[in-house]
Parts: C-alpha cells; structure tokens; sequence
C-alpha cells in the first residue's frame, strides 16, 4: 500500500436549523464587512443571511449564474472591492459557491460557504471561470472555503427534478472520485460511503421532498462526494461535463446526470476496484442500478433533451481529449464522439 492523504481544512457545521449559526461563524473568522453573494432566485435566502449576519453585512449581491461567467466574477469582484469586503457568505447551489470563490482568489477573503444544492463546490479549492463558451477550471487553496455550513431545512425547497440532477452530479464525484489515480484508503471509504447514501437517499427524496431525514442523508452523501472531489484527480466524466456544459451552454447537474452511466459503462470494465465498491453501494450493476433509477425519477437521459447541438461534437471530442484526461480508460476523440453520440 503506497498513497499521500491531503489535509481538507474547511471547518464543517451540519444539521438542521444551523444556518442559524453563519453570524457565529464569520464572527470567528473576525470579519466585518461581508458581502453575501447568491444567485437571483434565491435572494430572500441571501437576506436571511444577512440578518443573521447583522451588522457585519456589508450588502447583497445576487448576481450569480451558472458557470461563473467572466463578466459576472468580474462584476463580483468589483462589487467586493468596492464594498471593502473583509469576507464573503455564497448562500444556494454550485453557482452561488462558484461566485463566491471568484471573489475569494481575486481578492483573497475568507469564503463561508452555505449549500444548496448537492453540487460539492464548497468543499473543493477548485474554481470555474468561462469565457466566450470555454470553460477552465483550476485549483487555488484562496477559493476553499474557511467553513461550510451545512443545513438540510434549507434544501426541502429544492424541486424534486433539481434535486435529482445535482444528487446524480454529486455521485459523480464520488464515482471518480473511486477510481481516480490518486485514491487512498480515506477518500475509497467516503466515496463508497457517499455512492451508498447517494442511492439510498434520493428515491426517498423524490418521494417526499420535505422529509428532513431523507434530505440530510442526502446532503450528508453530496458532503461526503465533495470532500472526495477536494483531493482526488477527475477524470474522464468530469471532463466531459465541464467541455459540454461550456461549450454548449448546458446544464452543470443535468449534463451529468446524462453522462454518468454513459461514462461509468465505458470504465468500469477498466477500473476493477471501483466497479466492485460500486457494486456493493448499490446492490448490484452499477450501471443498471443507476439507469433503473434515473428511468424511474424521470430524470433527463439524453443529451437531445438538454438542447445539445450534434454538429459541435467534433471539435468538443477533440477539445474533451487535449490533453488527454487522466482516466483508468483514456479515449481517443473518437471514442468520445461516440459517447456523445450514444447520449444524445
Ligand atoms: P445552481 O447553483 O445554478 O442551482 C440550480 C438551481 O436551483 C438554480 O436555479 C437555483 O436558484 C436553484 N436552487 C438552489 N438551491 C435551491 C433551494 N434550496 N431551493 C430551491 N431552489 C434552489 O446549480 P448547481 O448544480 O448547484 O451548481 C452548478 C454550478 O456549480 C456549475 O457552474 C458548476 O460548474 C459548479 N460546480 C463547481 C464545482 C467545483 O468544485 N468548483 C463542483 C460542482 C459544481
């Protein structure tokens, strides 16, 4: 046995009713001035931030939208500067963390990361950026943040269609996370445990969308997803999604929620270890399991369905293999473009 375990150093507050606690939080960091960022439909959620906050809000900014926009992070960033933010609260999903950590690198304040969503940005120090529909992604220990709060009453709100798309885009990570080439024993144990939970929570959730229990053990597994996406390489899938989402201006959680049992059929004959882990989260194929499971939740299956325009596919394959992905199976562009097109 050979393998190097990273420190994850946010600080992580989970349970119902927390949110209740965000003021303690950034008065533990010291900070005065913060600006809370969301995105536009979750603005009464931002003001609830701020009120716990008090006065040590400096404003609202509930600008966010998906995929962190140049202009958007860049308007944020002002907007911070501007403000003389000592701090910064992302209160909602992927894209209100993704703002946040914008704001966080540009100007090197502490993140607090409030989750919506399933996503698992907030555990990550890995930041999106896209700019006339490339998108990169990059690691910076300024965009991890300092503390995420956790709080399952927060997401009973989220439909049962998004909940579905970001639960499938956390177990992706958990899935790479498993067969990625720089697991250890650590991230192996959470990742399994996270595709188990995953599975476990989400018809549950789909079936009564207000039952907290369901709702913080699905939390509890898109937690578990993240930590593991903080400090394992990503492969294939992720590529994927990130060069499809950006170049075709799709949908973060549900183009992974189309790509993962696509993906997962082409590696798992390549990855041994991961395919039986799977298999035991799950209780059976992996690949089965899961397609049942999105059949049955009416989740999106098809590229087609999420608008993906076909005639992009070559020179996003081309894009999806340069460099090549690190991955158990890597492709040839090919390879890729029939992946894409077995999806669509
Ligand atoms: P999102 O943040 O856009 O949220 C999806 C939708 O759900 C939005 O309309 C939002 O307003 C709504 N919503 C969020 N919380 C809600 C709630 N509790 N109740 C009702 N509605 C709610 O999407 P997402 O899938 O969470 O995040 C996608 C973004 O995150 C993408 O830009 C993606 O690239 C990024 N991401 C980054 C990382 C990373 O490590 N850097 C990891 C995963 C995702």
């Amino acid at each position: 046995m050979r393998f190097t375990e990273l420190p994850r150093p946010s600080r992580v507050v989970f349970g119902p009713g927390r949110f209740a606690e965000v003021g303690d939080e950034v008065a533990r960091l010291d900070r005065h001035r913060v600006v809370v960022v969301t995105t536009p439909g979750r603005k009464a959620l931002g003001e609830r931030a701020a009120d716990a906050l008090g006065d040590r809000c400096a404003a609202i900014h509930a600008e966010a939208v998906e995929h962190v926009p140049g202009e958007v992070a860049d308007a944020g960033v002002a907007r911070a500067r501007e403000l003389g933010a000592d701090g910064c609260v992302a209160v909602g999903g992927g894209s209100a963390v993704g703002l946040g950590k914008a704001i966080a690198r540009d100007t090197g304040v502490p993140l607090v990361a409030v989750p919506t969503t399933y996503s698992g940005s907030e555990m990550t120090p890995v930041w999106g950026r896209t700019e006339a529909g490339v998108k990169t992604t990059g690691r910076d220990e300024r965009v991890r943040p300092a503390v995420v709060v956790y709080d399952p009453e927060l997401t009973t709100s989220l439909p049962v269609a998004t909940s579905v798309t970001s639960a499938v885009n956390a177990l992706a990570h958990a899935v790479e996370a498993l067969w990625a080439p720089d697991a250890t024993p650590v991230t192996r144990l959470e990742a399994a445990e996270s595709a188990r939970a995953i599975i476990d929570a989400l018809p549950r959730v789909a079936a009564a969308p207000e039952d907290l229990d369901a709702r913080a053990d699905l939390l509890y597994g898109a937690w578990l997803a993240g930590a593991g996406l903080a400090v394992t390489t990503m492969g294939l899938h992720h590529r994927l999604a990130h060069v499809l989402g950006g170049g075709l201006d799709l949908p973060h959680a549900g183009t992974h929620t189309v790509l993962l049992p696509h993906v997962m059929a082409y590696t798992l004959p390549a990855a041994p270890e991961a395919s039986a882990a799977l298999a035991r989260a799950f209780g059976g194929d992996p690949v089965e399991v899961l397609s049942d499971l999105l059949a049955t939740l009416g989740a999106p299956i098809t590229l087609g369905g999420l608008g993906a325009d076909a005639s992009q596919f070559d020179t996003l394959a081309e894009r999806a293999v340069t460099p090549p992905p690190t991955h158990p199976r890597v492709p040839t562009a090919d390879e890729v473009h029939a992946l894409f097109d077995a999806a669509l």
